[in-house]
């Protein structure tokens, strides 16, 4: 992380354990972690988490992080997903300075090290078709059995091996598996595939290769190569460990990694695996992978997350064994705390009512001078134009006040930010009885806060904007992308989609707005936390687009 922020040393488990072992002293040369994302799609908040985690060890150990593609899979990868991913990785702050890592570089020595398995009479080349593999393999209560091909002689297999390699078979002809133990309990155990036939084109290696390794085997040996100390990945891959440290040590490698498992972070009311993004991409049910509704980093950014917001959230979201559900409300709150310090002021009316002042002459200025933040005068003040007509919140108005309601009504009051006390003293409506405009009476002598000179209190504060001044601006609100709690679990996701989760609407602004360059945070008082689109928002051309990025006050209940 770039930041050197003075915080409090962490605690958790991985935490511990690496004290632990450097404390044991089995830790000469320095600590490395890594983050080994497969480009095969946008990361997303999930994946924050194990950024912030790896690159905040490295910095918290003085260590350093590794970028690892593992890009082992043709097929599902692309060049612009990495491209994305570095993107997203160092706009969260995190240096990989020049530990800049391909799993596919590797790809020799992967091979090598699977002719040396087999050498070593652990790993043969296997021919049956996949599903009988699967069927060879036993389930949970019945062991494996053996394949008829499990003890081919070294010879044979090596000969089969190179020949795999030179592309004289084709996809699912054979494989190779390594040769374990078919009657563990464990079914990674139980002979797992190590590399498979694929004549498909590698972005990077071209047609060098038509076998690919899988996961398991290259993920372990690529740790092992790059010096990895501490391996962490998420408790899916618990089961997998007794495999990493079988290929590790059987293939001979100097370095020996520990792989530890930590809880995936889970948000509700959304989708968190790349599969289900890109089906919400690719089907077109999003604008795409920076949508601001998705949770992607791309995503969050483009609505108006701040790094420091997304890592102040992994901190305190932590490190566990324990799998859990995140409520969207710790994400944005986090998102309003950084906010609240970082962004200007401005007023903006998002379902304007018209006010007339009749009395505005006696106001005696034409601009109020308004502070850009009220807690810190570092910000800066600017000139806000102040006519005869205004536009105010529709919802600042009521014909008939419900009980408590203390902002506009009919001979009702309220006070206008940063400006005068207004009494409304009539309303205009039209033939469909809708209200169309309020004609209201300043009071002089409440400038500057100061109350009324009949001594009655005025509690509700509006925002206003002047309506010869205003700006037009479009403004994306944004609602839960779905309607439950854990689409990931519905058969169907896309059915439980909440069709209202964008509604733009078009805002009366203050022209101050108009100097709002891309991706600028404001909060536009008494609504909300927004930031100009990174995308749509062209002010030269007069076209102001903002994207709510949270309300001011959460609204999951
Ligand atoms: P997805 O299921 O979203 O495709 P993945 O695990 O397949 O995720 P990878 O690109 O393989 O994605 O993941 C890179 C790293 O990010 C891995 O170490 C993985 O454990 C971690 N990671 C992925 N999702 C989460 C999550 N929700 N919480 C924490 N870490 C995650
Ligand atoms: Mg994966």
């Amino acid at each position: 992380m770039t930041e050197n922020t003075q915080e409090p040393e962490k605690v958790d488990f991985i935490r511990n354990i690496i004290r632990d072992d450097l404390a044991a002293g089995r830790h000469t040369d320095d600590l490395v972690f890594r983050f080994p994302p497969e480009p095969n799609g946008h990361l997303h908040i999930g994946h924050a988490k194990s950024i912030c985690l790896n690159f905040g060890l490295a910095k918290e150990f003085s260590a350093r992080c590794h970028l690892r593609f593992d890009d082992t899979n043709p097929l599902n990868e692309d060049e612009s997903y990495m491209h994305a991913i570095k993107q997203d990785v160092s706009w969260l702050g995190c240096d990989w300075g020049d530990h800049l890592y391909y799993a596919s570089d590797y790809f020799e020595m992967i091979y090598r090290k699977a002719v040396l398995l087999i050498e070593k009479g652990l790993a043969y080349v296997e021919s049956l078709p996949a599903d009988q593999i699967r069927e060879y393999r036993g389930t949970l209560t019945e062991p494996g059995k053996p394949s008829p091909y499990r003890d081919r002689s070294v010879e044979e297999n090596v000969d089969l091996f190179k020949r795999m390699r030179a592309g004289e078979f084709t996809d699912g002809e054979h494989c190779l598996r390594a040769k374990i133990d078919l009657s563990s309990g464990n079914l990674n155990m139980r002979d797992p595939v190590l590399y498979r036939i694929r004549h498909a084109h590698h972005d990077r290696t071209g047609d060098t290769w038509c076998i690919y390794p899988l996961y398991d085997f290259t993920h372990a040996l690529s740790d092992a190569t790059e010096g990895i100390t501490h391996s962490l990945c998420t408790l899916e891959f618990q089961d997998h460990r007794p495999l990493y440290d079988w290929v590790v040590e059987n293939c001979d490698m100097e370095h020996t990694p520990r792989q530890i498992e930590f809880s995936r972070l889970n948000l509700n009311y959304t989708v968190m695996s790349k599969r289900y993004l890109k089906k919400l991409v690719e089907e077109k049910l999003v604008s795409g992978w920076d949508d601001p509704r998705l949770p992607t980093i791309s995503g969050l950014r483009r609505r108006g997350y701040t790094a420091e917001s997304i890592r102040q959230f992994c901190s305190d979201v932590g490190i566990s064994k324990s799998d859990s559900m995140i409520n969207m409300t710790q994400l944005e709150d986090c998102l309003r705390s950084d906010l609240n310090q970082k962004a200007p002021r401005r007023m903006a009316v998002l379902d304007p009512l018209l006010v007339e002042l009749v009395n505005y002459e006696e106001a005696g200025c034409d601009h109020l001078l308004v502070s850009n933040h009220p807690q810190d005068s570092s910000f800066g003040k600017r000139d806000v134009a102040f006519t005869r007509d205004l536009y105010i919140e529709r919802s600042d108005f009521m014909m008939e006040p419900v009980k408590g309601f203390k902002r506009l009504s009919p001979d009702g009051r309220a006070r206008l930010m940063n400006g005068f006390v207004i009494t409304c003293e009539s309303v205009e409506t039209n033939a469909e009885g809708e209200v169309t405009k309020l004609v209201c009476r300043l009071s002089p002598e409440t400038l500057g806060g100061k109350p009324l000179a009949c001594g009655t209190k005025v509690r509700g504060v509006i925002h206003w904007v002047s309506k010869d001044n205003a700006v037009d601006a479009d403004i994306r609100l944004y609602d839960r992308l779905f309607k439950v709690e854990n689409p990931m679990a519905l058969e169907a996701m896309e059915e439980a989609l909440n069709a209202d989760s964008l509604k733009t609407v078009v805002a009366k602004v203050e022209p101050s707005l108009l100097d709002a360059e891309k991706q600028a945070h404001y909060q536009f008082s008494r609504v909300g936390y927004f930031c100009s689109d990174s995308e749509d928002h062209d002010p030269k051309s007069g076209k102001l687009v903002f994207n709510q990025a949270v309300p001011l006050r959460s609204t999951w209940s």
